[in-house]
């Protein structure tokens, strides 16, 4: 994702969109505010994830956080872990998974679906 800074948006909408967004700020900005909670809830949902091995919460800002996105590009899973152990252990259990042995533990969402 793109780091953008609110300066870098405002540069980049339109004059009219602008004048709409005024409009709506000088009416208390009800629909900046509904639009603002409403993107604010997808990402907290989209980062509510637990760690595929262990299952314990992840803290999307923790610096830990190991993200896997494996398969192939049709079929994409994703697993995320709350550290590198974690991470290593699921690696080795892949291994298994490649033997036939699909471990019960595992917890793996769907890449397109968080
Ligand atoms: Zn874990």
């Amino acid at each position: 994702m793109m780091d953008k800074r609110l300066r870098d948006v405002i540069d980049s909408i339109d004059y009219y969109e602008l004048l709409k967004m005024k409009q709506d700020l000088d009416t208390g900005g009800h629909h900046l505010r509904t639009f603002i909670n409403k993107e604010i809830e997808n990402r907290q949902r989209e980062h509510s994830v637990s760690c595929s091995t262990c299952g314990s919460h992840i803290e999307p800002s923790s610096p830990n956080t190991q993200t896997l996105i494996f398969g192939s590009s049709d079929f994409k899973k994703k697993a995320t872990f709350c550290g590198k152990d974690c991470l290593s252990y699921f690696l080795s259990k892949t291994e298994e998974m490649k033997k036939g042995q699909m471990p019960k533990t595992m917890n793996i969402h769907d890449g397109n679906q968080p």
